[in-house]
C-alpha cells in the first residue's frame, strides 16, 4: 500500500519508476540509456542507480567505478518461541566482534510471537552466487538455545533471510555524480549501515537534483581512487584482530593465544609483499578485509 502511494507520488514529479530488471545504463549526447533484460531502451535526462552490488555490472568500465564486492549476510526469523525468562530483553546484542569482517549476534523482539535473530556475514566477489552458509546458520542457532530459548529441544520454527551488502574495497560508502557522467547518482557500498544512513542520502540526491555541489560527497566519490585505511601497522593490527575475534566469536579458539597472533601477523606480511608486486608503486593502504578477494 506504501509503495502504491509512493509509486503515484513519484509520478506526479514526472519521475517514472521501472519495477523491472535492468541489464546496463549507458550515456549518450542528450539522454541517458537504459537498457532492460528484453532489450527494451528506455531515455532518461538523469539517473539515480542503487542497485546495491549490481550496481558495478550495470555501467560500463570507461566509469572507473570503484571495486564492490558482497558481505553476505544470513539472519533467522522465528515465529514460535519460548523465551528464557530471566535473560530476555526485546532488544539485545553480543558480540566480541565490532569490527569489519565479523558476524555478530543480535535479538530483535518483532511482536508477541515474531522475532528476528541476525547476523553473519562472509565476503565474496560480486559475480560469486551468494548462498547459506552453515556455519552461520549452526552459530545463530547456538547462540539463540545458550541466550534465547528456554526450549530444550529446536521446536522453534525458523525462516533464514539473506541478503548481499555492497561493500566497496575502501569498506566506504560509494555516494555521488560520477564524475564521467554528472547525469547519474550511485548510491551503493553501503555495507551494514543503509537503513541508517539512507534519510542523509535521501537529503543528498535532492541537492544533486537540483544541481548542488556537495563537498562532502568528495570522500564517497563513487569513481574515487580507494581511501586509504591508515598506516601499514594500523592495517596490521586490524587485520589480526578481525581475524582473530572472528575465530573467537565462533568458538574456534577456546583460550587466548599469542601464537596464533604471531601466525596471523606473518600471513598479514605475506600478503602485504604480494599486494606490492601486484599494484607497484600503490601508495594507499588497501583494506585487510579484502586482501583474501583481491
Ligand atoms: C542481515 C543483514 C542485516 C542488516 N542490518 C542492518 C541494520 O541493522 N542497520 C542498517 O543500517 N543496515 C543493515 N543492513 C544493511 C542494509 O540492509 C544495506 O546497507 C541496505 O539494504 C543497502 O541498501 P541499497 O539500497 O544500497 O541496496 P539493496 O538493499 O541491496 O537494494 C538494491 C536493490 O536493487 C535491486 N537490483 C539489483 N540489481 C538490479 C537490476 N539489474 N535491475 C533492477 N533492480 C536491481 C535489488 O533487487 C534490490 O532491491 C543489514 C544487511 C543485512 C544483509
Amino acid at each position: 500500500m506504501l509503495f502504491n502511494f509512493y509509486k503515484k507520488e513519484i509520478s506526479r514529479k514526472k519521475i517514472e519508476y521501472l519495477g523491472f530488471n535492468i541489464k546496463k545504463i549507458r550515456s549518450r549526447k542528450k539522454f541517458i540509456i537504459i537498457k532492460d533484460e528484453k532489450n527494451i531502451e528506455y531515455k532518461a535526462k538523469k539517473v539515480i542507480l542503487a542497485a546495491g552490488p549490481e550496481t558495478f555490472n550495470l555501467l560500463d568500465k570507461k566509469y572507473n567505478l570503484l571495486n564492490i564486492f558482497q558481505g553476505v549476510g544470513i539472519a533467522l526469523e522465528t515465529n514460535s518461541q519460548k523465551r528464557k525468562k530471566k535473560e530476555f530483553k526485546d532488544y539485545f546484542v553480543r558480540t566480541v566482534s565490532s569490527i569489519g569482517t565479523g558476524c555478530g549476534f543480535h535479538f530483535l523482539q518483532r511482536d508477541n510471537q515474531n522475532a528476528y535473530v541476525g547476523a553473519g556475514n562472509y565476503l565474496v566477489s560480486i559475480n560469486k552466487k551468494s548462498q547459506n552458509r552453515l556455519e552461520t546458520a549452526y552459530w545463530l542457532t547456538k547462540f539463540y538455545k545458550k541466550l534465547v530459548t528456554s526450549r530444550k529441544f529446536y521446536k522453534d520454527h525458523f525462516d533464514i533471510v539473506k541478503g548481499s551488502r555492497a561493500r566497496a574495497i575502501d569498506d566506504f560508502a560509494m555516494i555521488g555524480e560520477l564524475k564521467k557522467e554528472k547525469r547519474i547518482f550511485i548510491a551503493t557500498g553501503l555495507g551494514r549501515t543503509g537503513v541508517s544512513i539512507s534519510p542523509k542520502i535521501s537529503n543528498y540526491i535532492y541537492l544533486w537534483h537540483q544541481g548542488k555541489k556537495n563537498k562532502v560527497l568528495k570522500f564517497f566519490a563513487p569513481d574515487r581512487k580507494p581511501n586509504s585505511f591508515g598506516t601499514i601497522s594500523e592495517a596490521k593490527s586490524y587485520y589480526i584482530e578481525s581475524i582473530y575475534s572472528a575465530l573467537k566469536i565462533h568458538e574456534m579458539i577456546k583460550n587466548d593465544s599469542d601464537k596464533l597472533k604471531k601466525k596471523l601477523a606473518l600471513q598479514f606480511d605475506k600478503k602485504i609483499k604480494a599486494l606490492n608486486k601486484k599494484f607497484r608503486n600503490y601508495k594507499t593502504t588497501l583494506n585487510p578485509n579484502f586482501y583474501h578477494l583481491i
